[in-house]
């Protein structure tokens, strides 16, 4: 499988809860290299462009409420098969019914506040990269 990257995103209930370094630590030990990182508190205008796609679901005001109520911590992970490998390390998107050593099951707290993001696609996770990224800030 080809070496690949994803966008992630630690959600403003695992920066509240102090849970960067655990996230981390699961994504490191699932083989993903952290390849950039920053810590941001995300704008409205940021929130509502990287959603858009939720845009006409119910819930879209309260994700996007939810991604400004706090700082996140954007990042690009690169791996082998990196898309399809983190969204198994996030697990499920609700965490009861996420699988046994995921983040979701380990950190989540509910459907919205699920503690991670990960992107679904290499070609949506090279859109999100470049919402947040220049290329001189992502060192492989
Ligand atoms: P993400 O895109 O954040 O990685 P995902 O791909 O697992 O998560 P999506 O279906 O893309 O899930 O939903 C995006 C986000 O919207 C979820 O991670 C969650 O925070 C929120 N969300 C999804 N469904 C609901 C819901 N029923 N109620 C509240 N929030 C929800
Ligand atoms: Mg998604």
């Amino acid at each position: 499988m080809a070496i690949e990257r994803t966008f992630s995103i630690l959600k403003p209930d695992a920066t509240a809860r102090n849970l960067t370094g655990a996230i981390n630590a699961l994504i490191e030990q699932a083989g993903l290299r952290i390849v950039a990182q920053k810590r941001i508190r995300m704008t409205r205008d940021q929130a509502e462009t990287f959603y858009a796609v939720h845009k006409a679901r119910p819930f879209f005001g309260e994700l996007v409420d939810f991604m400004v109520s706090g700082p996140v911590v954007v990042q690009v992970l690169e791996g082998e098969g990196a898309v399809l490998k983190y969204r198994d390390v996030m697990g499920a998107t609700d965490p009861s019914k996420a699988a046994d050593g995921t983040i979701r099951k380990a950190h989540a707290q509910s459907i919205g506040e699920n503690s991670v993001h990960g992107s679904d696609a290499p070609e949506t996770g090279a859109i999100e990269i470049a919402q947040f990224f220049s290329g001189n800030e992502i060192v492989g």
